[in-house]
């Protein structure tokens, strides 16, 4: 039996195309809902972001209408009272104090001058608005939200401002309401709540992009106008995006314009933290069909061995395909489905047509072709066990005298005729248990069990009697000579036997040809 060191059988292949098949489907579909978590938990906290800078913004807007509102209302009160610094302190304070949107409120006449201002402690009263911006205001004579500016005091505000009318129509001054951007504000007060632990924040710009909230003070005054989202802001758009922020952080950023003011509010979370428990989602999918591969791989172990069982038996059967007995056990292998069925079916057939050619061809080995007597390989087959049995066994060696001649003059053809003939006679004139071979050419053996020396002798001489009396094939008697020798009265073995009727034989032509000599040392 032929062995290879790396036998891939066909169960280990069943095995190993089963297991992958589910690998591979496990992993695709972990794959693509590990994708489609992604999507999903993207899309939705930008739409949440979106929608949350939306609420933002508007809030903010809200804010800052009912501001202006609030000081439109009492820019018409203060119009009578401009020369009444009592009233204008008065009202400059409940504004300050009941307007949560104020960090401070003043009230300055025409040319700036400062005639009101709250907090008291602040000392604003008596100071003239000198900021590019306050004049500005103060010329424009219209309600106004500044951009953020620096003022004398060094502090960055936006100023909400409305402007003070006589009832004549005569431009009086104007009532401030003052936005301190690096103090808390208002902005703090509806957007600071709204801070989340895990990374989200909420910053707004003002229309050339310049932070005017955030949550980290410090940011407050940088222009950001090159982040994709506060572009989109400057352009009034409004909408959700994926952005890297300063700090080359991918941000999931919802964004949305303040109305009145072009501002823009911008709520972000970052993309790592929206998508965190993705992780644990996946893990928790693997776990959930770990059971499931285990038992699939289990089940291929066992359908792998029941379906490579029947060809794995076939395949171990050729290998000793030419044994008969093998042939039973093929005919009892469970061969369960098709295949392996027409296959052991096959094998059947090409094996009963196999062993049918093996014993023909091993009968016919037996027999020589031309003579009809046993052939050299079956005498000493033959020899090999009658010796060993230790019974007696007397063997003649027959050679035809001068059968060369017979050819040179006959033919070839005739000289094989007069062969067949030896033979023929030679099984005549001898009894049923013995046993004729052609040893080769035209020399032929005659193996007599239970036979002394004698009796093969008295045989021998019988075969020779006849053939000198009788024609054969070529039209004249043929003779032969022969030598005998007997088992174990002279021969101790089988070879023994051979070589000793071999040199009786050649006695018997030394002495003249068409005589039988049995061996004598
Ligand atoms: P001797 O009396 O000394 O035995 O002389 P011989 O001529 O018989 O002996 P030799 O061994 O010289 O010749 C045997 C011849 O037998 C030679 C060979 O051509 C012939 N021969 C051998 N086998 C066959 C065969 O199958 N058919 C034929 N026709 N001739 C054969
Ligand atoms: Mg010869
Ligand atoms: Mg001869």
């Amino acid at each position: 039996m032929l062995k290879t060191s790396n036998k891939i059988t066909l169960k280990s292949l069943i095995i190993g195309v089963i297991a992958l098949a589910f690998l591979l489907s496990i992993a695709s579909s972990i794959l693509s809902s590990y994708q489609g978590t992604i999507k999903l938990l993207k899309e939705q906290s930008l739409e949440t972001n979106r929608v949350y800078s939306q609420k933002l913004s508007q809030m903010v807007d809200v804010h800052l209408s009912n501001a202006l509102k609030v000081l439109e209302y009492s820019s018409m009160e203060m119009a009578s009272s401009m020369d009444d610094e009592e009233t204008l302190i008065k009202e400059a304070s409940r504004l300050q104090q009941q307007e949560l949107t104020f960090n401070s409120v003043t009230i300055a006449n025409e040319e700036g001058l400062i005639l009101a201002g709250a907090p008291i402690e602040f000392g604003l009263k008596g100071k003239t608005i000198t900021s590019e911006e306050g004049i500005k205001t103060i010329k424009n004579q219209k309600p106004t939200i500044t951009k953020p500016y620096t003022a004398s005091t060094g502090r960055v505000l936006i100023t909400i401002s409305y402007p003070i009318f006589s009832q004549e129509g005569r431009y009086e001054g104007l009532i401030n309401g003052t936005i301190y951007l690096h103090d808390s504000n208002f902005f703090n007060m509806i957007l600071g709540e709204h801070y989340y632990n895990d990374g989200s924040y909420v910053f707004v710009v003002d229309k050339e992009g310049r932070i005017i909230y955030h949550q980290n003070p410090e940011r407050v005054g940088d222009v950001v106008s090159e982040n994709e989202v506060v572009k989109r802001l400057m352009n009034g758009e409004s909408g959700a995006q994926v952005v890297t922020n300063t700090l080359g952080t991918k941000m999931l950023a919802g964004y949305s314009s303040v109305e009145n003011t072009h501002w823009g509010v911008v709520a972000q979370t970052p993309q790592s933290v929206a998508l965190n428990s993705v992780e644990k989602l996946v893990l928790n999918m693997f776990l959930t069909g770990l059971p499931l591969l285990l038992v699939a791989i289990f089940f291929a172990i066992f359908a792998a061995g029941k379906i490579a069982k029947p060809l794995q038996s076939i395949a171990n059967m050729t290998e000793e395909s030419v044994k008969e007995s093998e042939m039973e056990k093929l005919i009892q292998l469970n061969a369960w489905y098709y295949e392996a069925r027409q296959i052991k079916n096959a094998m059947i057939k090409s094996f009963s047509f196999l062993h049918g050619q093996v014993n023909l061809f091993m009968d016919k080995s037996t027999i020589d072709p031309l003579t009809g007597v046993m052939n050299r390989r079956t005498l000493e087959e033959i020899l090999q066990t009658g010796t060993e049995k230790e019974e007696e066994l007397s063997a003649i060696m027959l050679d035809i005298d001068h059968f060369k001649s017979i050819n040179d003059i006959y033919g070839h053809a005739v000289g094989d005729e007069v062969l067949k003939y030896f033979a023929e006679q030679m099984k005549k004139a001898t009894r049923e248990q013995d046993l004729c071979f052609r040893f080769g050419g035209e020399e032929f053996i005659i193996l007599l069990p239970e036979t002394n020396a004698r009796d093969a002798y008295m045989i021998a001489e019988r075969l020779r009697k006849a053939l000198e009396k009788t024609d054969s094939p070529f039209g004249r008697p043929v003779t032969f000579s022969a030598g005998v020798a007997s088992f174990p009265e002279m021969a101790a073995n089988s070879t023994e036997l051979l070589e000793l009727a071999d040199k009786a034989l050649y006695e018997a032509k030394k002495a003249g040809r068409n005589r039988v000599i049995i061996f004598n040392h």
